[in-house]
């Protein structure tokens, strides 16, 4: 009986002897004069292929074997065996090749040239066959399940909170709105949108941040976090924003702003030594494509301390930083992705938790610190992506919060659950969110987010 293997376990020294039925795709097909045919097979569970030694005595070898082109799925069975070819211990050595589905090389569109992965976008339907996007998808998958095993680690709940909302936490505007109200029929009306013939009575929208709810249950369960879609409609067509992205946003009761900076620092760490142990292939595949500092930048994170900093002081540093910079900044100003870039990248050569904003550019939950100029929040930076992590301290004090609802004119009505949280048995809590693609990004070094998520959202598209 053949054992059913895949690629990456068939590549393994320990699998030579073993009678094995390896099922793939073919990248290659390379005819040598001995009358042999040997097929790169790759199935995605590895970067590295497996080579498939096709004897010209098996029965389909003219008809088939000899026909076979990049794309073509295959079912091979045969005996491991120690390779003599570079890069790989193991080789297949086939008794059947059976040819599951045909790929015609005149039409299949990842034929061996290297496309760009602008043109591999439109083609999102095959990327998972590439070396460049398996990759990402196996380092996503690492850090996905990184992220679940830090958390558990440390007793933290996962909670899964609403994707319909009819709060907007970021109080930025930026939401997607979710109806079942006849838009057309609507439009050609000329009435006045009544929401209560709509299907939840009132406005509601896709959420932008499961904060306010996690807050709930960190209020009451103590460690919380979540990790789900997130959806944004900022038209920002930048190479770090998607329109639905993944955020991880763990809660904590009784921790204030330095022990959410701990928390965020002991978490990028884990997720980069992960990263490091369960995926160098990959990680050595970025070095040589994408980015050669990918895996010393994660040894760097994974070994130094971030630097700490007041956004008062990063100010300074960019003030009399000799730099010129496309946004003006001063204080009171938001930083622009090429500020973050400037402070990690070039003045500390390392990751930065900037803390300390100034309340006018931060939202209302943010503690105000004893300044009444600056509210207890934190942004992560790290080389390559800038702002990887936002988060805060929330404010805990009722009149406090109830002021800045107003203050950035909102209805403390409206949130009257929320404001509740610290009606009954307030406590100091923070927590923070990371984009899961920004990580990947910063991981693998790839340049545009829109490559390191399965299905990309963004302005103008949503194909598939
Ligand atoms: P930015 O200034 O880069 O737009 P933000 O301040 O709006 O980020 P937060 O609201 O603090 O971001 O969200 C927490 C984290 O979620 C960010 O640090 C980032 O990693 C991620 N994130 C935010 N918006 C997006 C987006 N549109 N696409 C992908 N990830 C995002
Ligand atoms: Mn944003």
């Amino acid at each position: 009986m053949a054992e059913v293997l895949l690629v990456v376990d068939a590549r393994c020294p320990t699998k030579i002897g073993t009678q094995a039925l390896v099922g793939g795709w073919v990248r290659t097909r390379r005819d040598s004069k001995g009358g042999f045919s040997f097929l790169e097979l790759n199935d995605g569970s590895s970067q590295g292929s497996l080579q498939i030694v096709c004897d010209s005595t098996l029965p389909n070898y003219i008809d088939e074997i000899q026909k076979l082109s990049a794309g073509c799925s295959v079912r091979c069975r045969g005996e491991i065996k120690a390779s003599a070819g570079q890069g790989q211990a193991t080789e297949l050595h086939a008794s059947d090749v059976t040819v599951l589905g045909w790929a015609d090389p005149l039409e299949y569109p990842l034929q061996k040239k290297r496309h760009s992965f602008e043109k591999l976008r439109e083609w999102a339907h095959l990327r998972p066959r590439t070396n460049s996007f398996s990759a990402v998808t196996r380092v996503r998958n690492c850090i996905s399940r990184s992220i679940h095993q830090f958390f558990q680690e440390r007793k933290f709940l996962y909670i899964q909170t609403p994707i319909i909302t009819s709060s907007d936490c970021e109080g930025a505007g930026e939401m997607f709105k979710v109806t079942t109200l006849d838009l057309e029929k609507l439009s050609k009306s000329g009435r006045p949108v009544d929401y209560s013939q709509d299907f939840f009575e009132r406005p509601a929208f896709l959420t932008v941040s499961g904060q306010l709810e996690g807050e709930t249950f960190a209020c009451g369960m103590g460690r919380i976090y979540t990790f789900g879609p997130t959806f944004r409609a900022e038209n920002s067509n930048t190479s770090r924003h998607l329109a639905e992205f993944w955020m991880v946003e763990p809660e904590m009761a009784f921790f204030e702003l330095t022990d959410n900076m701990d928390l965020a620092e002991a978490f990028l760490k884990r997720i980069s030594l992960d990263v490091l142990q369960n995926c160098l292939e990959d990680l050595e595949f970025f070095v040589e494509r994408i980015d050669k500092e990918v895996i010393q930048s994660l040894h760097k994170l994974v070994n130094d301390d971030f630097v700490r900093m007041s956004y008062t002081e990063a100010i300074q540093v960019l003030e009399t930083s000799g730099h010129t910079f496309e946004y003006p900044i001063a204080w009171g100003s938001d930083l622009q992705s090429e500020h973050e870039r400037y402070l990690t990248e070039v003045h500390c050569h390392a990751p930065v938790i900037l803390y300390n904003y100034p309340r006018s550019i931060k939202p209302f939950y943010m503690h105000v610190n004893d300044d009444e100029k600056t509210v207890r929040a934190m942004d992560v930076l790290v080389p390559r992506v800038g702002e990887i992590i936002g988060g805060s301290q929330r404010e805990a004090r009722l009149d406090v919060l109830e002021q800045r609802m107003r203050e950035q004119r909102l209805d403390p009505q409206a949130y009257w659950w929320y404001l509740d949280l610290r009606r009954y048995g307030t406590v100091p809590h923070s927590g923070f969110g990371l984009g899961l693609e920004r990580a990947v990004q910063f991981v693998s070094g790839m340049a545009n987010i829109r490559d390191v998520i399965p299905f990309p959202r963004t302005p103008g598209n949503a194909e598939f």
